[in-house]
């Protein structure tokens, strides 16, 4: 007989919190908190410091043993390059705030970016091909003007030609319902056939795993926060907005025809962000507390942790990813639709290498570090610093979609073989060459589960709504919340929405 899943969670450490048999434990010395944050990446970072700011007490619980969670910089491996949040651009006006706030410097890339994107190389089937000679290429699957297109190019091409929105800041309306649709079944409506879709979009795919399972209307989002930021500014707008003006808040790029355009780091790793918001903090951020049930009800709520400690609050507000929260005990369950959503809502697999050459092999094969191939490396971006965009300091491997799925089924260390023995064979120059510093996959992480939220063909219509819904005094932030924008700055603007949501729950 199955247990119910009163029955089965009475039978964990979730279940005995739940019945009210844990030990309730509190931040030492605080008392009990007004209100718990679940997770300290920049979501729960925001919420807290609002919060704090408003005179509630808050205690932060963090199952890693840093802050930051997408947001994490490798600091021991040279150039101290990402494996989270790369990126801000001109309209992330909360990252900016926040840096300015907490004293983090932002650096401006751009041009340094834009130099080395002009360098990639293309790579299928484990030969290389000169983009002079591609449009002519036996492998070349697309038509008409587009054959002069790189592989990575068609998708963006296809989408400003054919997307039926100018620029879909609403996205999530009823009213676009109807394009709640798979971006396979859209680009198959404009004619294109299986083999174009699969270079063109599903090869290193930016959303998803496969274009059947991300929503145009997501594409749309994407897009849209793609305009806001660089589109417009640059006057290349793919969706049809009118250009924009407004200088970059820093970075030497005056003289550039970019000068308006923010690619923004900050300064020595972009986890510095969090780590400043965290020391801003009053409350305790307790590390290593996994959290596996949450109890809420009209007037309070409780939090359990692995190690069987509860602690309770007037309110909780959950930063988790959907990939992670769905194995959390949640008592009572979500409204169906929001329950729903957790369960199913999907995410980017992303699995990333991060490779220190001995030598600069490419100076011996004359190509470029940098390149986009349909193999097991995917996509290879050679790290520059700012300050001397001659040098490589180390290349990151972005495994995505079913190429990171593919790769993680290998384990850490088969994966690592498989690269290097990738690079050696598509450039023999780099034997021996190459070690590979750290490696991270998004998608086996217990605590992410994914990269970015995706909403697949349906979930927009049917779920977006009910996602961040408050469930009695149990609140929802996280970058899958946000509607706005995305990425680090969605996340700053989910914590920035469910503190004012606390507040005025709990006054
Ligand atoms: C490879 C990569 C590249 C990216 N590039 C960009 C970019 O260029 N620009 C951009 O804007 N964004 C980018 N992003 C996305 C951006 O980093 C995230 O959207 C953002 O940091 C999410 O913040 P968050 O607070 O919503 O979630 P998270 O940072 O995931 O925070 C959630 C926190 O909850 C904790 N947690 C999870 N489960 C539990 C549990 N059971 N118990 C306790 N704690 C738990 C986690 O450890 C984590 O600290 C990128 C992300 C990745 C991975």
């Amino acid at each position: 007989m199955p247990f119910s899943r009163r029955e089965f969670v009475a039978s964990t450490a979730a279940g005995a919190a739940l019945a009210g048999l844990g030990s309730t434990a509190f931040a030492a010395g605080s008392g009990e908190p007004d209100v718990i944050v679940i997770g300290a990446g920049l979501s729960g970072l925001e919420a807290a410091l609002t919060l704090e700011e408003n005179g509630l007490k808050v205690l932060v619980l963090e199952g890693r043993k840093r802050v930051g969670g997408r947001v994490y910089t490798l600091f021991d491996v040279p150039g101290h390059p990402e494996v989270g949040g790369n990126s801000i651009a001109n309209a992330y006006g909360r990252c900016i705030a926040a840096a300015k706030k907490y004293g983090v410097e932002i650096v401006n890339l751009a041009p340094l970016l834009m130099a080395n994107r002009a360098g990639q190389e293309l790579f299928l089937d484990g030969a290389h091909i000169a983009l002079k000679d591609w449009a002519e290429h036996p492998r070349n699957p697309f038509v008409g003007d587009a054959r002069k297109l790189p592989p990575w190019a068609w998708a963006d091409s296809m989408f400003k030609q054919h997307m039926p929105f100018k620029d879909l800041e609403n996205w999530y309306d009823t009213n676009h319902a109807q394009y709640d649709i798979s971006v396979h079944d859209f680009l198959a409506s404009k004619g294109a056939n299986e083999a174009m879709i699969r270079l063109g979009y599903d090869t290193n795919i930016s959303y998803g795993t496969t274009s059947h399972d991300v929503s145009l209307l997501q594409q749309a989002f994407s897009d849209h926060w793609q305009n806001v930021n660089r589109g417009a500014v640059m006057g290349f707008s793919r969706t049809g907005a009118a250009p924009a003006t407004g200088a970059a808040p820093s970075g030497g790029a005056a003289a550039n025809p970019m000068a308006n355009l923010l690619v923004g780091v900050f300064k020595d790793g972009n986890q510095n962000l969090p780590i400043a918001m965290s020391k801003k903090v009053k409350g305790d951020i307790l590390h290593g507390r996994r959290v596996v049930a949450i109890n809420t009800s009209e007037s309070g709520a409780s939090v359990t942790c692995s190690d069987g400690k509860v602690y309770r609050a007037k309110a909780v507000v959950c930063t988790m990813p959907f990939a992670t929260l769905r194995d959390v005990a949640i008592d009572p369950l979500p409204p169906s639709l929001q329950w729903k959503a957790i369960r199913t809502l999907g995410h980017i697999p992303i699995t990333q290498f991060h490779v220190v050459p001995k030598k600069p092999f490419w100076e011996t094969d004359g190509l470029s570090p940098s390149m986009w191939t349909d193999g097991p490396l995917g996509v290879v971006l050679a790290q520059r610093p700012a300050d001397d965009p001659k040098r490589v300091t180390s290349l990151t491997v972005w495994c995505r979609g079913q190429n990171g799925l593919f790769i993680d089924r290998y384990g850490v260390e088969e994966g690592k073989r498989m690269i290097i023995a990738e690079f050696e064979r598509l450039r023999p120059a780099s034997k021996g060459q190459l070690t590979v510093a750290a490696s991270h996959s998004w998608t086996t992480d217990p605590f992410s589960g994914g990269d970015w939220a995706i909403f697949q063909p349906g979930q927009v219509r049917e779920l977006r709504a009910a996602i961040a819904v408050p469930h009695k005094r149990l609140f929802f932030a996280g970058e899958h919340t946000a509607i706005g924008s995305r990425g680090m700055e969605g996340a700053l603007e989910s914590g920035e929405r469910a503190s004012l949501e606390v507040m005025n729950a709990i006054g």
